[in-house]
């Protein structure tokens, strides 16, 4: 597969940055109307060409995720991969990452929060996602803040990921490119005008390895405390948090806020 050659760069700040750290402004605007029209490999392979070791694809071992790890194998890249062990995950999500990680030999890094479970139970004395008023803050010490620990040893982090518009909700208008305030840097998804039709078709194109859960009923899989299969015609996200709503709270959570775009955590 031919990296993209083009002269988006170039363009840009008038020269390639032959891998080292990207820091002049970039415009959005025109990156995202120069990406659109390519595949979403070459939106990748812009993107290293243009910040180097700075792009790091966030993992969560779903399915869009296993579709970027096999691009990021597929064009030979060893940036990091970032996988979030939260410590509350299914056993069957550790496990795919170790599978992915024979299967692919990408450079899997993976986080840990400061806390234990038991020690971060027992300093709050209680299951903090048990509660409305808890979950926020679990989800930021065990997600956010150790993803962002690690993007502070870096200058300009671009982070990638699997959002789609077509997930809809705050995500329905994300850009290619969008700016993460938290890191100095920027968030890139590039299947982000991809269908779901168009995420099954690469995994059965590829024979991706996918997490055993999503045939049982999961949809979408995050921590093992906050996520449900769903019913028969129910939003694929119903499933996240439900435990929440089902205490009474109308509003549950519907994300995490580790994943970011210009409109904020999603
Ligand atoms: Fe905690 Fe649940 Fe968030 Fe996982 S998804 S970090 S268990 S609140």
């Amino acid at each position: 597969m031919a990296l993209y050659e083009g002269n988006i760069v170039s363009e840009l700040d008038g020269s390639s940055t032959g891998g080292r750290p990207f820091t002049a402004p970039i415009d959005l605007a025109a990156v995202h109307s120069q990406l659109d029209p390519l595949p979403p490999e070459e939106r990748i392979a812009w993107a290293v060409k243009t910040f180097g070791d700075q792009v790091v694809l966030l993992a969560s071992m779903q399915k869009t995720s296993l579709v970027l790890m096999h691009m990021f194998h597929r064009l030979g890249l060893r940036n990091e991969v970032l996988f979030i062990d939260t410590g509350y995950h299914f056993t069957e999500t550790l496990q795919l990452r170790d599978e992915v990680m024979r299967r692919y030999g990408l450079n899997v890094v993976t986080l840990y929060p400061s806390l234990t479970a038991e020690e971060q139970e027992s300093r709050y004395g209680r299951k903090l996602f048990n509660f409305v008023d808890g979950q926020p803050e679990c989800c930021y010490l065990r997600k956010e803040a150790p993803l962002l620990r690690h993007l502070e040893q870096k200058t300009r982090p671009v982070t990638v990921g699997g959002l789609r518009k077509g997930e809809g909700g705050k995500r329905a208008d994300l850009s290619i490119l969008g700016r993460d305030p938290r890191t100095q840097g920027y968030a890139l998804s590039p299947i982000y005008d991809w269908k779901s039709a168009d995420v099954e078709a690469y995994i059965r194109q590829h024979d991706l390895p996918v997490h055993p859960l999503h045939a049982k009923g999961f949809p979408s899989i995050g921590c093992s405390p906050c996520t449900t299969a769903v019913a028969a015609g129910e939003d694929p996200r119903a499933g996240r948090w439900r435990h929440l709503r089902q205490a009474g709270f109308s509003e549950g959570p519907k994300y995490c806020g580790v994943n970011f775009s210009d409109g904020g955590g999603i």
